[in-house]
């Protein structure tokens, strides 16, 4: 595209807005919430009664009964009607990417010819969306036509525009999920009972244990104009192709940099709208690559954070074009220069106030924060194939594994301090770590924690799953991806390593009882010692030493430590197709049915979804690049080579034949240089085509996605490197896509 052109198309988008957007005169807290149907709206619309049995569905899980749904129904009708409504719908998230929405009005026909509005709580519970075109794997068409949306009461109803949004899980009539929300309620649910009865050795009067969540979210903006005319991000979400820019992160200039104005407003913008719709949202940076930012909420119960989250991603698209921008969400939208992730930052707290990844104060509460510690390890040690399986997608493996983002071999960080807690857990005498202290009773000799010294620097920022103070951070998770995946597969393998724990525990309690060093002394007052606390340091050294393989403090980006994750058995495995089989591992298998999150019958439907998934990904890259290079990319280079074939001509006409060619030597040696590399093009995409009708004859799912990994997805970058020399050779003003660039600088 000439560059005039170009600028024009910068300035249209540019002028298409103004600088700034107004501020409302009132002040965030205020606005938050302001279109989220939420506690304190369901205090003023719903009768007292009706009220409190809500907060006992919201917050116990009690069952909701249909007149508590016709009652909230008519609350909600009533807030949405003062709020100029007209529509509802079920909300939810398919194995697809993003979200689905069907909107109804409320009318219905009165019976005398005119029209009432009405909302039950009928439809507000459940609902028959028209959902044969969603993927499930074959679920329904070989066990039952239909699916339904169900409500979940513990995601508040928002409003968006006109519209009533329902938040819900998706599920087929004979009870498979079809969705992301229906397995992660179930795995929340496994999570707070194992941990709720751990807690309970250090503290009787815990009732509930939530999983939370602070995910941060990376993007990239690049102006509106300048998209529409790259097809392959329009299409695929990321450049099929081009050249880095002379400049681009090298000067570590962006990160943490200040804002541009035009960005600024944009995430004015978001961050209002955002609040309005009940997401905490608190930071915003710029990011390591040029035009890459970050927002980040302040962390959430995890099912009510992938509600947020999945809405933030469709909201900030809305946005950006308001603003002349399109938001990326995809991992890699640019190579060369930093991908986006999405860091899930991830605990566990009870309803009395502990945050279980949190050190304590007493040698007691350490005991208990050195066990929950363990026991994540220990999910994460057994799982460590799978965690990846979870966060992996077509998109997602362009990040990982490359020297940016975290290597694809799941281990975690724990930092010095943490980890000299461990091994002296480990190590230490036992009698010394419980040492006796007579009648002031037991005291145990475990290390404190003091919070605040686990700092930014102590972070290893190479480490997919690091401890960070009182959380871990889940850093392989991608941009665009449902944190819910990540979130299903984390909280059950914690489940099921603290439901062994307690097992063994107990098992080791009855084990030791009868030993005379827990009778009560002879004055009747206790010995100070605990059989509990003795069984938990027993379970707890085996199981650090257990978990060992998977805690690594070093580089994570060298090639030293791949091997040596393939010494210590941890799963280095890179094929996204092939990585998708660790959900159907024996050990998977077991621990999602065992939690009863998961069938094996769901995992192997979901398991028919990813491949097919990736396949169509792969598939829809291979066409966007063949169309590109054979009509964009190759009529150009042969337009500017013609023209430097009549430079030549046209010197030849001038000058002797000696001469004129040792004049046009370079245009000579660029004419040639053009013809190889657009051989080479057409050839190799010739030889993709061939590919593709090969890989598509496969019936199997996940034989069809290995093939498309293995042989069509290694040409892409045979191709690309032909097209990235071309750009740099032929005339600018020809060239009809936008660089790098262009893209990457915000004007
Ligand atoms: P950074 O990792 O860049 O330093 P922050 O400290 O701002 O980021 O935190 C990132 C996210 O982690 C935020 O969403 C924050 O609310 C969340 N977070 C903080 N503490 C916890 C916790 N205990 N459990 C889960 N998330 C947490
Ligand atoms: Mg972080």
């Amino acid at each position: 595209m000439a560059n005039d052109l170009r600028f024009q198309v910068v300035g249209e988008a540019f002028k298409k807005k103004p600088l700034g957007v107004q501020t409302p005169a009132e002040r965030p807290c205020e606005y938050f919430g302001k279109h989220v149907f939420n506690r304190e709206k369901m205090y003023k619309y719903l009768p007292k009664d009706i009220y409190e049995k809500m907060i006992d569905v919201i917050d116990n899980g009690a069952q909701l009964d249909r007149k508590v749904a016709d009652a909230v129904a008519a609350g909600i009708m009533q807030w949405a009607k003062e709020n100029g409504v007209t529509h509802y719908t079920h909300w939810f998230q398919p194995l697809t990417e993003g979200t689905a929405e069907k909107h109804d009005s409320f009318i219905e026909h009165d019976g005398k010819g005119g029209m009432i509005e009405e909302f039950s709580g009928k439809l507000l519970v459940q609902q028959e969306p028209d959902a044969s075109s969603f993927p499930s794997g074959g679920i329904r068409s070989t066990f039952e036509a239909r699916g339904y949306s169900a409500w979940d009461p513990t995601s508040p109803v928002f409003i968006i525009d006109d519209t009533l949004i329902i938040p819900t899980v998706f599920i087929s009539y004979s009870g498979e999920a079809l969705d992301y929300k229906a397995p992660l309620l179930r795995a929340l649910k496994a999570v707070n009972v194992a941990a709720t009865e751990v807690c309970h050795y250090f503290d009787p009067s815990v009732k509930k244990v939530t999983s939370n969540l602070g995910w941060e979210q990376e993007y990239f903006l690049v102006d509106e104009g300048l998209y529409a005319a790259r097809p392959d991000l329009l299409l695929t979400g990321r450049t099929l192709m081009g050249h880095d820019s002379a400049k681009n992160q090298q000067m570590d200039d962006h990160y943490f940099g200040a804002i541009p104005e035009r960005v600024a407003a944009f995430m004015r913008e978001l961050e209002i709208t955002a609040l309005e719709l009940g997401i905490p949202v608190k930071t915003r940076h710029n990011e390591v690559a040029p035009n890459q930012f970050e927002l980040a909420p302040i962390f959430e119960d995890t099912n009510l954070a992938v509600d947020h989250n999945m809405l933030l991603m469709s909201v900030m698209k809305r946005v950006a074009r308001k603003h002349g921008f399109r938001a990326l969400l995809h991992e890699k939208p640019f190579a060369g220069i930093n991908g986006s992730g999405k860091h899930n930052n991830w605990s566990l707290s009870t309803d009395n106030g502990v945050l279980l990844h949190a050190p304590g104060k007493t040698p007691e509460q350490n005991l208990r924060f050195a066990t929950f510690i363990v026991e994540t390890l220990m999910g994460v040690y057994k799982h460590n194939g799978l965690l990846k399986a979870s966060i992996m997608s077509a998109t997602n493996a362009h990040r990982l594994g490359a020297n940016e983002a975290p290597p694809a071999i799941i281990s975690s960080f724990l930092g010095r301090q943490v980890s000299e807690l461990l091994d002296h857990i480990e190590k230490a005498d036992k009698e010394d770590i419980l040492a006796m202290a007579g009648k002031q009773g037991m005291k145990m000799d475990i290390p404190e924690i003091p919070e605040l010294l686990i700092d930014n620097t102590d972070r290893n920022r190479t480490s997919p799953f690091a401890f960070t103070g009182n959380r871990f951070e889940f850093r392989a998770v991608g941009s665009e991806a449902n944190c819910a995946s990540a979130m299903i597969a984390l909280n059950t393998a914690v489940a099921e390593a603290l439901v062994s724990f307690k097992q063994r525990v107990d098992a080791r309690v009855a084990e030791i009882a009868n030993d005379p060093i827990f009778a009560t002394v002879p004055d009747g007052s206790s010995s100070g010692h605990n059989p509990v606390f003795h069984a938990i340091i027993d379970i707890l050294r085996e199981d650090i030493k257990t978990c060992k393989p998977i805690r690594f403090d070093g580089n994570g980006y060298s090639d030293e430590w791949k091997e040596e994750a393939a010494r210590r058995g941890l799963d280095v495995e890179t094929s996204c197709p092939v990585i998708f089989e660790r959900y159907l591992d024996a050990d998977s298998i077991a621990m999602f049915e065992s939690m009863g999150v998961m069938t094996k019958k769901e995992l192997e439907a979901r398991n028919e979804v990813k491949w097919e998934t990736y396949t169509k990904k792969i598939q829809i890259e291979a066409r966007v690049l063949g169309d590109l290079s054979m009509n964009h990319i190759i009529p150009v280079a042969t337009r500017y080579q013609s023209q430097l074939l009549s430079n030549v001509e046209d010197m030849r006409a001038v000058f002797p034949a000696e001469k004129a060619d040792a004049l046009s030597a370079r245009n000579l040696k660029l004419i040639e240089e053009i013809a190889t590399r657009t051989a080479t093009i057409e050839t190799k995409v010739e030889e993709l085509v061939a590919a593709r009708k090969v890989a598509n004859k496969i019936e199997d799912e996940h034989a069809k996605a290995i093939a498309y990994h293995d042989t069509i997805a290694p040409m892409f970058d045979v191709i690309r490197r032909q097209i990235d020399k071309l750009e740099l050779i032929v005339d600018d003003a020809l060239w009809p896509l936008p660089k790098y660039r262009e893209l990457l600088f915000i004007r």
